[in-house]
């Protein structure tokens, strides 16, 4: 298998649990998992110490590219990195400009492929992640398209992180890569030259991030546009959910805390909450919620629906603290927030994972009213710390988060539509469960109970692979 992709976590943690897991979990089968990365700075040349093993030319309108891969080993796992003009060496990850990124993520794609070529390792499965790494699919279905016999038993699967981010504005990037808009009428004109709908054309399989989301990306809420083509789809459509880091995120030994702990000692828990009370210079007092959010400041988390309702509630007894940065429009709305309630509410407009870490381990509730939310990792941390979250039914939030669900425990709370009113609804339930220590406890325990291994996921994948492999030629 080579799996293509440079989302954080999913890249860096799909591969080698997909690598650990046991023997019996897969039958007796076996997986040969290899990742492909863009060479990105000059760190990992110093730490890995990277091998040369390829170097090839990948066509540009402006004349070949010369390409050359590398390899070095993490923990067993064998990683490619890929090394050429359009990647550079100091150049941010992302620019933020989708025609240098789409420039970048196109040439990074064609060369991924190739590379298993020029190492004569033919791949069962290729795995892409969104937007930047989905020409890779597309550009594996042409070659196979056109016949070409090394790839020919290569099948291919594309995961979708977020599916509003398509790579529009690369188009540029890939005419100079003679990649031109398909004519496949299911796709949407605008859509026939976008990195993401190409991959989700040519893909073998598609996964979202979770159940609920690949359920809700074929409805116009939530489809942006692509609901017709994805519901052409809906057969090669499945969701699977992210796993969490459970070694970085695990309460027992994270050194950012005050006071570590875990199930069997979530007594110490209460330290935290004090100690952070006390950094933002507002009072402690056992009976009053602590509420916090950290979070992206984007429209899609549905921030200002928290603050309409804390505005609203401010007859109950909560303190609240916010953690993000983003759109300046919601920054300054959380800053006003402070300036409403100076004696209960802190705005702390900065990216700062110490201070998220003593929040989720000090904090009471975890809200995270998202609009959409294709997956969510800040409800899982929460869970984990014991922080109970109040999130909108949606994505993977709803299939991690359960509330009067007939067939499991409760361990957080839950509300449907994207309204003030039915936030508030969902907060008073809250609040009210609060009061009842014994009630809460059971609540917090029950999320840190729950299994958010990336095993959980990889098995799954494996599932997929497998069955791609074993039944789709
Ligand atoms: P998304 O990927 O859409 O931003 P997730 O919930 O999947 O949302 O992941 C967000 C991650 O980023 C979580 O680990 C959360 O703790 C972290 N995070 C978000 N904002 C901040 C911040 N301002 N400081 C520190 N960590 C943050």
């Amino acid at each position: 298998m080579v799996k293509v992709g440079g989302l954080g976590d999913v890249a860096g943690s799909l591969p080698s649990a997909l690598r650990m897991l046991p023997g019996h979990l897969l039958e007796g089968r076996s997986l040969d998992v290899r990742l492909v990365i863009p060479y990105h700075g000059e760190n990992p040349r110093k730490l890995l110490d990277p091998q040369p093993v390829a170097s090839f030319l990948v066509n540009h309108l402006s004349g070949p590219i010369p390409t050359r891969a590398f390899v070095t080993y993490v923990d067993d796992l064998p990683v490619y990195m890929i090394e050429g003009a359009p990647i550079g060496t100091e150049a941010p990850v992302y620019t933020g400009d989708n025609y240098l990124d789409g420039l970048k993520y196109a040439f990074f794609s064609l060369a991924a492929v190739e590379l298993a070529r020029h190492l004569n390792w033919q791949p069962d499965v290729l795995h892409a992640n969104d937007w930047h790494t989905a020409l890779a699919v597309f550009h594996l279905a042409r070659q196979r398209l056109s016949r070409d016999p090394f790839f020919a038993q290569t099948r291919s699967v594309l995961s979708i992180h977020n599916l509003p981010f398509m790579g529009a504005g690369a188009e540029r990037a890939l005419d100079e890569f003679a990649i031109r808009p398909v004519r496949d009428l299911r796709l949407p004109k605008w859509a026939r030259q976008f990195p993401l709908p190409l991959g989700l054309l040519a893909a073998d399989r598609i996964v979202a991030v979770s159940p609920t989301y690949a359920r809700e990306i074929l409805t116009p809420e939530f489809g942006c546009g692509l609901q017709d083509f994805l519901n052409s789809r809906s057969a090669a459509i499945s969701g699977i959910l992210n796993g969490l880091d459970q070694k970085s995120w695990d309460p027992t030994r994270d050194g950012a805390l005050v006071s570590r702990f875990g199930i069997d000692s979530l007594e110490l828990r209460e330290e935290n909450k004090k100690s952070l009370l006390a950094e933002f210079d507002l009072p402690y007092d056992p009976q009053i919620p602590l509420l916090i959010l950290i979070s992206r400041m984007d429209q899609q988390k549905g921030i200002d629906l928290a603050l309409a309702s804390l505005a609203q509630m401010a007859d109950r007894p909560w303190q609240a603290i916010l953690l993000g940065t983003g759109d300046p429009i919601i920054e300054s709305a959380c800053r006003s927030l402070q300036a409403e309630f100076p004696d209960r509410v802190r705005a702390a407009i900065r990216f700062d994972t110490r201070l998220s870490r003593q929040m989720y381990a000090g904090g009471d509730v975890l809200l995270m009213p998202s609009r959409y939310e294709p997956c969510g990792l800040a409800q899982m941390i929460g869970m984990r710390y014991g922080c109970v979250p109040l999130a909108r039914s949606t994505g993977g939030l709803r299939d991690t988060i359960f509330e009067g669900a007939p067939d499991r425990p409760n361990n957080g709370f839950l509300f449907d539509e994207v309204k003030t009113e039915a936030l508030n609804a969902a907060l008073t339930r809250c609040l009210d469960r609060f009061a009842d220590r014994k009630a809460w406890r059971q609540l917090q325990l029950n999320g840190m109970q729950q299994d958010f291994s990336w095993e959980k996921s990889a098995i799954q994948y494996a599932n997929l692979y497998f069955d791609l492999w074993e039944n789709q030629r």
